[in-house]
């Protein structure tokens, strides 16, 4: 965390700082992205995953804020690469851009409110336990609405939910929550996106649950079929599935492929990484690392 790019220049980062009165922070009106850096020591090289696709969806939840991006996609991969560059890590890091309603402003709304976009980075290993699985539990905490705030916008505020559901688990011992929709159908982690493994087929919700359009979700999908020859169905999934899934795993930037060992008090299989999950893992790591060449137009090289 030594520079970050703010109010249109690359500052040091104790210089990035907005003021209390700044809309987005009183009101969450902000969009915003994560994007991994995955420092790989064997090629001396630190490798942006899916770095435009990021800024694709940054530009489609700004949209639906009415944020106005003043550069373009190609420019913030620029500026995102200068800036991770100028930090100089040699590990693991993730790289959080924000674009906001940035004006100084009290009173709702998003139309004619100043915008800017910051850009930050600090190191970051894994989130979630990737090796033995995680116990996590089915949140009370329902998944908010796409008739209340998008869930496919990735919007600062929307994430009051997630962080409701995420303390929740905590407090009863889990590492993490499933969220449902107010039917009960089984959405999302707080913060990634869920699969389920059932008699060797895999399982997702599609992207009209109010979910969030996930870029790890959509990549996982494709490697799922194209180098394991496992199909994939993006359907609704009900709470008992979890009970009864062979396997459970999460995926996201963040989370990158989770095994998850435990739901609400009761073993996922035999409570061991199963082995559609493992071999994801295995395929999705050695592409986000830089060490699968079929995979070379998921990274962008930094240094
Ligand atoms: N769902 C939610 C609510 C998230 O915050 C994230 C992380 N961005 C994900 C899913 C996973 O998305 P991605 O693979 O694009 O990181």
């Amino acid at each position: 965390m030594k520079y970050a790019f703010f109010k249109g220049k690359i500052v040091p980062f104790a210089d990035a700082k907005i003021s209390v009165m700044t809309h987005a922070f009183n009101y969450g009106t902000g969009v915003f992205e994560g994007i991994r850096g995955y420092w790989n020591k064997e090629k001396s090289q630190m490798f942006l995953v899916k770095l435009a696709e990021h800024y694709e969806r940054l530009f489609r939840s700004a949209r639906v804020l009415h944020i106005d991006i003043k550069y373009s996609i190609d420019e913030l991969c620029k500026m995102t690469v200068d800036l991770v560059n100028k930090n100089g890590y040699k590990e693991d890091v993730y790289v959080r851009p924000i674009a906001y309603k940035s004006q100084e402003k009290i009173g709702l709304g998003l139309i004619g409110i100043e915008d800017d976009l910051c850009i930050y980075l600090a190191p970051f290993g894994n989130y979630l336990d990737i090796s033995k699985g995680i116990k996590v539990c089915t949140s009370t905490w329902r998944r908010i609405d796409d008739l209340a705030i998008p869930a496919r916008a990735k919007v600062t505020g929307l994430y009051v939910n997630s962080s409701l559901a995420k303390a929740e688990a905590i407090q009863n011992g889990c590492a993490e929550a499933i969220m449902l929709s107010g039917d009960g159908h089984v959405l999302e982690g707080s913060g990634e996106n869920i699969f389920i493994v059932r008699d060797g087929k895999v399982f997702t919700p599609p992207v009209h649950e109010n979910i969030l359009e996930g870029i790890t979700r959509k990549a996982l999908i494709e490697m799922i079929q194209d180098e394991l020859k496992v199909v994939v169905v993006e359907r609704s999934i009900d709470r008992s599935e979890l009970y009864i899934a062979d396997e459970i795993f999460f995926c996201g930037t963040g989370a990158q492929v989770s095994p998850v060992s435990e739901v609400d008090h009761r073993k996922v299989g035999n409570g061991k990484v199963g082995k559609i999950t493992k071999k994801i893992q295995e395929v999705y790591f050695k592409a986000a690392r830089g060490d699968d060449p079929a995979y070379q137009d998921w990274l962008t090289p930094v240094y």
